[in-house]
């Protein structure tokens, strides 16, 4: 059996059309142009090569980008004067703050200074505690707007998209980080996926993995996930961006071996990652939302 590819390519490339419609909208009807602001301190490759994606990819879509850089000898006292004075700021409608953050600067602190309005990757601790006390679809939701963190929305975005059903079904979610893995376990638990959450200290993994109907991992490390820790037809869902030997970009699932176990199965490159930038630009446009509305 070889499994359905989940094409996070091609459905990125479907939800871009609609956001520019989405975006067109907006701005004839209030003359606001959705706007994030992209933080950054240092010159992180990785983190510069992000911000360059998402400029370029708002951008594309009629939205606003802009860039603050500061050097990497920033305080924390200055990159939480930055934020503030960007809460401030009516014209700017979403904030991200990219990681890693200089060495002694506490990512705590600076996540608490955003305001939980434009908190568009959903890591201010208001966001994350809505999602864990959101009530489970169907039942009245019992918490204010909430922003969820971008990529576990875009994998999220995928089962709902592939019509993957999840009530009931056994979710496997190996990684427990606040960006992916426990957002992802949350957005599952509340579409009544009875839901295993796994990590590092997690007993017989393999045995854990091979009960679940779907299996999400975010773990950071590649191809760890082998082909016989697979349950046959089970739905994969791999958010791992790793690179091997070569520099090939590898997720946390052997795809190779994966595949021909899983009834569905994202690729890396090309499944849950396209997906990310999506749902960022998703967010931004409710925050904006929200913020022309209130
Ligand atoms: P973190 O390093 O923050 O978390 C990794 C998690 O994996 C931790 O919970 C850790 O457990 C667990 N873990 C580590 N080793 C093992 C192991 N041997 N067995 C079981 N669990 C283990 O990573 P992130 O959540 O930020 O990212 C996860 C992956 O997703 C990475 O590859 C990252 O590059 C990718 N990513 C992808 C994005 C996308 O757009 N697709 C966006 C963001 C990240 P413990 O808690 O016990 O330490």
């Amino acid at each position: 059996m070889t499994a359905t590819i989940l094409d996070g390519r091609a459905l990125a490339k479907t939800m871009r059309a609609e956001i520019n419609e989405e975006v067109a909208k907006f701005k004839e009807k209030y003359g606001v142009t959705p706007t994030i602001a992209v933080v950054r301190a240092g010159e992180d490759p990785a983190s510069v090569s992000y911000a360059g994606q998402i400029q370029k990819t708002f951008e594309k879509r009629g939205m606003n980008c802009v860039l603050h850089v500061l050097p990497e000898t920033a305080s924390e006292d200055e990159i939480v004067q930055l934020v503030a004075k960007l809460n401030a700021d009516a014209s700017i409608h979403g904030i991200m703050i990219q990681e890693p953050l200089p060495k002694g600067i506490d990512e705590g602190v600076v996540k608490a200074a955003l305001s939980p309005d434009k908190d568009a990757d959903g890591v201010h601790e208001v966001n994350a505690g809505r999602l864990a006390q959101v009530a489970p679809v169907g039942r009245p939701e019992g918490v204010g707007p909430f922003f969820v963190p971008a990529t576990p929305a875009g994998g999220m975005e995928i089962l709902r998209r592939y019509g993957v059903e999840l009530e009931g079904k056994h979710a496997v979610v190996v990684g427990r980080s606040n960006i992916v893995g426990k957002p992802m376990a949350l957005l599952l638990m509340r579409e009544n996926a009875t839901v295993t959450m796994c990590h590092s200290r997690t007993r017989d993994l393999a045995a854990v993995c091979r009960q679940g109907d779907i299996l999400c991992a975010a773990v950071g490390r590649g191809k760890m996930i082998k082909g016989d820790w697979i349950k046959p037809g089970a739905v994969v869902i791999d958010f791992g961006v790793n690179f091997d030997e070569e520099g090939n970009m590898i997720g946390d699932v052997d795809f190779e071996e994966a595949k021909e176990v899983a009834g569905m199965i994202t690729p890396v490159p090309g499944g849950t990652g396209p997906m990310t930038n999506i749902m960022l630009m998703k967010n931004v446009l409710e925050a904006a939302r929200r913020q022309v509305e209130k």
